[in-house]
């Protein structure tokens, strides 16, 4: 979608035919899951049917891709259609591998999708106290973008936020004192990909910060 948004005046002016496939009918704005985990917005407030956005300036196709075939230039969708391309811009977001993460299925909670974030939100309604743990599992990178910094965690901003978030709403319930948050991260220097001032502030706010060994 947002790849679609800065294409879609570009194209129109040079005779160039968009075309937006995705197995969803809606978008999901992902960096607004932590308000979701917190009550501040539900689920369809952070939803947006793709159709109508997409529909007056290009076309829209609701399938999932079931293979690239980059020798003919063509995608395979899911009734076994093909639909041929110049150029292919895949954009299929990370796929968060939930199963690698021992006793999470039972016992975790995260907001990175739209049906867990709901699930941490009722969870957080329903604590009255006690320890709290967050953060983030290490990244497995690839190599074919060399130029792209390596991080051991994908993406600390997140847990920041929900940790943030985390803490206000327990201040305003009278259950901070005690609650204590700890959070762990898989690189050396936490919140690396946020910068120094997050965590400064972090650890200002007498919340335990640890390294995974
Ligand atoms: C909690 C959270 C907070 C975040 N906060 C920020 C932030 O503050 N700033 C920031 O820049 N980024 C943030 N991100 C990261 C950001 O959301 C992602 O980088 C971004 O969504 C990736 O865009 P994308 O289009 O590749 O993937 P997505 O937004 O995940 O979209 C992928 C789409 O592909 C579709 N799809 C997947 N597989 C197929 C298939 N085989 N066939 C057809 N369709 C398929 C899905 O249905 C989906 O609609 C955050 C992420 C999370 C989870």
């Amino acid at each position: 979608m947002t790849v679609f948004h800065h294409v879609v005046k570009w194209a129109a002016s040079h005779d160039v035919d968009v075309t937006m496939i995705d197995e969803r009918e809606t978008f999901l704005l992902k960096p607004s899951l932590p308000e979701v985990a917190l009550g501040e917005k539900t689920i369809g407030d952070v939803t947006f049917a793709v159709r109508p956005v997409i529909e007056p300036q290009g076309r829209c196709i609701r399938s999932r891709v079931q293979r690239i075939d980059a020798v003919g230039q063509r995608v395979l969708l899911d009734d076994e259609t093909f639909v041929p391309y110049d150029t292919l811009i895949i954009a299929l977001g990370a796929k968060k591998d939930f199963s690698a993460i021992g006793g999470f299925a039972g016992y975790g909670y995260s907001m990175c999708t739209d049906i867990l974030a709901p699930k941490l939100q009722h969870a957080i309604q329903m604590f009255s106290g006690g320890d709290i743990v967050l953060g983030s599992a290490p990244m497995v990178p690839g190599n074919r973008t060399p130029d792209v910094p390596f991080l051991k965690a994908a993406c600390e901003g997140p847990v920041g936020e929900i940790a943030f978030r985390v803490d206000a709403n327990l201040r305003k319930r009278g259950l901070r004192e005690q609650s204590p948050i700890t959070c762990f991260s898989p690189s050396e220097v936490f919140f690396d990909d946020v910068g120094d001032t997050v965590l400064d502030q972090f650890v200002l706010g007498k919340t335990a910060v640890s390294e995974a060994p």
